[in-house]
């Protein structure tokens, strides 16, 4: 029975027996660094019976700078730690290895009216002997295998658990690792899934070769299915002969729930987009209808009015906005059945210089409708007249020349307009380029996205949609090709795309014509 501990004696007494019989090393430092008592334990850890007195910190420890106290423990800064904590490696006189967990803390002694330091020594370990070192690192090595949130397993030849740490135990539903060990995938999981893990195995065994990220289904005890990314290696004896293999996965099953999330996510985001595209396109196509009427009776009423230049102005007027908004029209159905995948490209043979003949006589037409005659056109054509048939979407290279023909006018003040097609390391390479205004190389890919456009601003200098390009780009990549822009802010552009070349005789042309049966194809 422990009596009551009244007198001031009494106290001090019973904290003297406590310091000295405390199986952790306990030293008393002064604030100016030398030791003023220890305990029984510390002349142990030490080796230095009755030696210790008026020591400092750094004769005891192996320490790479000397501890400073008073910048540790005094001051006036509020910052200074209450306690300084560090695992440091003791100096005994016989060599002998010694790591040691030190913690130091600040102790008011009202008696000698003085602040001390009372330095507390946990010993972590001692390699006298090797035996105990490799000991110390195993001990270490499960450890680790053990508390790292991975499965880590090895298994013989025989596809047994020879080694399998927390994680591997607790999926399994055993309590600790060892209850699996000699059992294999049979014993727990299903036949069907345990026989795919053995056949990987065995294949990793025959092979030598590792298995890395196997993403595969797991089902745990409480029959949930998980999903593990596992690396699978084979594992060989110092001869270098397989003796079984090692594995380490990682269980994934709420990334790949995300991603399930997200491809759905991405599958109604382009449902509802395609939904939207191919509305478009119907209702487009609804509209160009009528206006087709509009402009058919306008043309008709300009050879029925009586000669009056005012009315020819306001019908030419209808007849020119007309033109510009069926246009328009044309462009959202291109675009959007592009976009929902249901743009028709219909292939045949034809000549390739006769559609340059024909793109070079609207050009010219329309530099003079803008008055830029002082523009010079030309028109490179690198294949005679009877070698230039290929087999291809005429109407479609046509609008996408076209469409770059257009903008080179609108964005070309003076100088030229180059255009043509040459063969080009085994590929058709089709150009427009002017010397207009240019575009700065951070525009040059954006240009090609729906309704991008490098100014687009409202009181903008140039009109347009910002479709024209996208489509071009669209249907380029729909007929197998590559399509971009060479170009320098106010020096000009060279737009071009590229196409297989896949030449075809005259004769084929004629045969096309006869039957009129061109390929189509519903992309
Ligand atoms: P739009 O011409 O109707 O605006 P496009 O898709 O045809 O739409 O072109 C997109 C943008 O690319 C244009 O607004 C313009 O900024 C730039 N661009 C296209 N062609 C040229 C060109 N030849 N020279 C300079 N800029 C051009």
């Amino acid at each position: 029975m422990v009596s009551n501990i009244t007198s001031k004696e009494d106290k001090q007494n019973y904290q003297l027996t406590i310091f000295e019989s405390a199986l952790i090393g306990m030293l008393i430092f002064s604030s100016e660094n030398k030791i003023l008592k220890y305990n029984k334990e510390a002349e142990t850890l030490f080796e230095d019976p009755g030696q210790l007195n008026e020591k400092s910190f750094d004769d005891l420890f192996i320490i790479d700078l000397p501890l400073d106290f008073k910048k540790l423990f005094y001051g006036s800064d509020k910052t200074i730690n209450p306690y300084w904590e560090n695992i440091l490696r003791i100096k005994r006189k016989n060599k002998e290895i010694l790591w040691a967990n030190v913690r130091l803390n600040k102790i008011s002694n009202k008696n000698i009216g003085d602040e001390l330091i009372l330095c507390q020594i946990h010993k972590i370990s001692t390699f006298n002997d090797p035996k105990d070192k490799l000991e110390y690192n195993a001990h270490l090595l499960v450890e680790l295998i053990n508390n790292i949130p991975d499965n880590i397993f090895i298994k013989d030849t025989k596809s047994r658990f020879i080694l399998a740490n927390t994680c591997v135990a607790r999926l399994m539903g055993a309590n600790v690792p060892d209850e699996i060990l000699g059992k294999t995938d049979y014993d727990f999981f299903p036949k069907k899934l345990a026989g795919k893990y053995r056949k990987d195995e065995l294949e990793i065994i025959e092979a030598g070769q590792a298995k890395l990220n196997i993403i595969e289904q797991v089902i745990d005890k409480n029959r949930n299915r998980k999903w593990f990314s596992t690396s699978k290696l084979p594992l060989k004896n110092e001869k270098g002969e397989i003796i079984g293999i090692m594995g380490i996965g990682r269980d994934i099953t709420l990334l790949v729930k995300e991603q399930k999330a997200l491809r759905k996510a991405k599958y109604e985001a382009e449902k509802a987009d395609n939904l939207k595209s191919a509305f478009l396109a119907n209702m487009s196509h609804e509209i160009r209808t009528p206006l087709n009427g509009i402009l058919g009776f306008s043309q008709f009423l300009l050879q029925y009015i009586p000669p009056d230049p005012k009315a020819e102005k306001y019908v030419d007027f209808i007849l020119q906005n007309g033109v510009r908004l069926l246009n328009l029209i044309s462009d959202i159905i291109d675009a959007s059945k592009i976009e929902s995948k249901q743009l028709e490209i219909i292939k045949r043979t034809f000549s390739l210089n006769e559609i340059f003949i024909q793109l070079e006589h609207s050009t010219l037409e329309s530099l003079r409708l803008y008055n830029k005659t002082h523009i010079t056109l030309e028109t490179e054509l690198s294949l005679p007249d009877n070698e230039c048939y290929i087999y291809n979407d005429d109407q479609r290279i046509k609008q996408v020349l076209h469409n770059f023909l257009v903008n080179a006018i609108k964005f070309t003040q003076q100088g030229s307009i180059n255009f043509g097609y040459r063969i080009v390391e085994k590929r058709l390479y089709f150009y427009v380029k002017d010397t207009g205004i240019g575009i700065k190389s951070e525009d040059s890919h954006t240009i090609f996205k729906r309704f991008t456009q490098v100014d687009n601003s409202l009181g903008r200098k140039y009109e347009g949609t910002g479709l024209g390009l996208s489509i071009a780009k669209g249907l380029i990549l729909l007929l197998g090709g590559e399509i971009g822009v060479n170009s320098q802010k106010g020096k000009g552009s060279e737009f071009f795309f590229t196409l297989p070349y896949v030449k075809k005789s005259p004769a084929i042309q004629m045969m096309n014509k006869e039957t009129d049966s061109p390929e189509q194809k519903k992309i």
